[in-house]
């Protein structure tokens, strides 16, 4: 059973993606299918198939993924419209690629989701 996900590839330049960030620990790319007009996925280098397992195997991955949501706002001005992150756990909650992602989204005013 092949278990490389497609953003294993990405990684690995074998697949194209369009890249926006990259440091040593942490890629993020364009969302093929955006859901918002910024739409960005982060993904650390070392791989992990869940948020619970990133903070399993190792937390300090979390913090390495939003010091580079911060750094990458910032540089693009999005902190000044406003952005929402998102994270899928398991594939009842959404999750269709099980290699640890957030989703940045921005561009568009959202809902107070999560709020009665
Ligand atoms: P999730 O449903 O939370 O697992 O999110 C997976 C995301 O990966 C979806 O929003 C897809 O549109 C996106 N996606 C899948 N394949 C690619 C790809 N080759 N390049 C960029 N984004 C992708």
């Amino acid at each position: 059973m092949d278990d490389v996900t497609i953003f294993e590839k990405i990684i690995k330049k074998e697949i194209p993606a369009e890249i926006v960030f990259e440091n040593h620990n942490v890629l993020a790319f364009k969302d093929i299918s955006p859901q918002a007009s910024t739409h960005v996925l982060f993904i650390h280098k070392e791989k992990s198939t869940n948020i619970n397992e990133m903070i399993e195997k190792n937390p300090t991955q979390i913090s390495d993924i939003f010091k580079a949501i911060k750094e990458f706002t910032e540089l693009e001005g999005i902190d000044q419209h406003g952005f929402r992150v998102v994270t899928n756990c398991g594939a009842r909650a959404g999750q269709s690629v099980f290699y640890t992602h957030f989703h940045l989204l921005s561009g568009e005013s959202f809902g107070n989701f999560g709020r009665a």
